[in-house]
């Protein structure tokens, strides 16, 4: 039912609940639809026949839109398919109603190249990209997209062994916060109290986690957040050794630094994380214009992007990733493009290029409170189309995707590379391997039966610091339990 909100938020942006079975939305068009399932399957069956990814029993689906546009759809499916195909009829009857396409069509899950790849290995590379357009409903250049990205992914998962595990290290503080940012972020400067006891409870929680017998090995690691570089830099070194020493680390383990926020980047920090062994770096501008992130409360300008960019690549970095952000406040498609050209004159190794997405708690938020902001804006998704062409044409190419809540027009986040992408970006986003988390706000999970288990510590920071021992024991038997 969840999925099924979420595609009519999609439309029509909000979908209310009402019982087990029916949804609502404000609309003027006065729609009344329904699907049957024939025979009729419970609930917990279908779920349960879902996660499986097979089955031998076939049903067929009917989904009807009554009234003065009444329309149906109709057609046998094996049941493990049912959620996926009555999203799929949704789509379809209320696209057809009101006349809108969005680039993704029924694929409106975080991980499309997800269904990408099971049509790849059904009907062939060749046919995907036709099938995910004719019958999941994707635009032409996203098709394509979904699956050239979906055998990048599977090619890096592959990469993958079986004792292998990512480490997430969140440090939820930023200097200031971004105008659509709805993350849990602190600001720096104002707490500098309570940093040092951060730094302490994430290292007790990584004691507590690593010692003794733990099932596998980390095979990349990512601090994020936040800004871990807004931390001063000598507790930062303790951040990043201690947790370090105490991981059991796998040799040549990928090692990826989050600075993202070029103004709290120096030689002094940049030492420290290449001392440290981190070999990827992420310094993100998000756009090339000034005025734009004036806009957008980021205070840093693209000089210091450019500054922090050349003093990183001076101190020996030679994989370093620069995220954008399309649809910004303010910005035409010419500034844009204008963006990804300068990164482009940097030549770094890899480029992801996010969409904004509008999300609730963001300051930005109450600017677009009007939902129109979310529908499909051809402007928009040519200028994306437009961006993935020129990185093309560089030699970049797309490595992993995932699709957000309230991102404009329906469109994703896409990472390209010029070489080999990040393991731990596709790991991530694949829910195929165990991920601890450290810090308030993240997330722990391990792999059952094709299902995620995951475990999420406070997002509160006083109660993260106060309830370390016992997120250390819930974790230690989440990974204990499934090893
Ligand atoms: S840098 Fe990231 S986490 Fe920090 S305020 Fe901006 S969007 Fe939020």
């Amino acid at each position: 039912m969840a999925a099924l909100a979420d595609l009519v938020r999609l439309f029509f942006g909000q979908a209310e609940r009402i019982g087990d079975s029916s949804l609502t939305a404000p609309s003027d068009l006065n729609l009344f639809l329904t699907s049957a399932v024939d025979p009729p399957i419970s609930a917990g069956k279908a779920r349960l026949v879902s996660r499986s990814g097979r089955s031998d029993q076939e049903v067929r689906v009917t989904s009807r839109l009554e009234g003065k546009q009444a329309d149906m759809v109709s057609e046998r499916i094996p049941l493990h398919l049912l959620r996926r195909v009555l999203k799929r009829q949704l789509y379809l009857l209320l696209s057809r109603a009101t006349g809108l396409d969005f680039p993704w069509g029924s694929l409106t899950g975080v991980r499309p190249t997800q269904i990408a790849l099971e049509v790849i290995n059904q009907s062939g590379e060749d046919q995907a990209a036709a099938i995910l357009s004719d019958y999941w409903r994707l635009s032409g250049s996203k098709a394509a997209l979904a699956v050239k990205t979906a055998l990048a992914e599977d090619a890096t998962l592959r990469q993958l062994e079986e004792d292998d595990v990512m480490l997430y290290v969140g440090l939820p503080f930023c200097p200031g916060r971004c105008l659509y940012c709805s993350f849990i972020t602190q600001d720096a400067g104002r707490q500098e109290g309570s940093l040092v006891h951060y730094v302490d409870a994430v290292i007790r929680e990584a004691g507590g986690i690593f010692t003794g017998r733990f099932p596998g090995k980390i095979r990349a690691v990512y601090y994020g957040g936040g800004t871990p570089t807004s931390l001063p830099p000598a507790l930062f070194r303790r951040y990043l050794e201690e947790v370090l020493a105490l991981a059991p680390l796998k040799q040549g383990a990928e090692l990826t630094m989050e600075a993202g926020r070029p103004d709290t980047l120096d030689r002094e920090k940049l030492e420290i994380i290449r001392d440290c062994g981190f070999q990827r770096l992420c310094i993100n501008p998000q756009t090339m214009h000034d005025e734009t992130l004036r806009r957008i409360g980021r205070h840093h300008t693209t000089d210091q992007t450019v500054a922090s960019f050349r003093l990183a690549r001076s101190l020996g970095f030679t994989d370093i990733n620069m995220d954008l952000i399309a649809g910004l406040p303010g910005e035409s498609t010419s500034d844009l493009l204008d963006s990804v050209k300068r990164v482009l004159e940097l030549n770094p190794e890899h480029i992801t290029l996010h969409t904004l997405a509008v999300k609730k708690g963001s300051y930005l938020d109450r600017l677009f409170d009007d939902h129109g902001a979310l529908l499909p804006d051809p402007v928009l998704i040519e200028a994306v189309g437009e961006a993935h062409r020129l990185l093309g044409q560089a030699g970049f190419r797309p490595y992993y995707l995932y699709k957000q809540k309230n991102c404009r027009s329906g469109l994703e986040n896409t990472g390209f590379t010029r070489l080999a992408g990040s393991l731990y970006n596709v790991a991530m986003m694949s829910d195929q391997v165990p991920v601890v988390g450290l810090g308030s706000g993240s997330t722990s999970k391990v792999i059952l039966e094709r299902t995620a288990r995951r475990l999420h510590n406070p997002k509160d920071l006083r109660l993260y610091i106060e309830r370390v021992d016992r997120q250390v024991a819930a974790k230690r038997s989440l990974f204990l339990s499934e090893s």
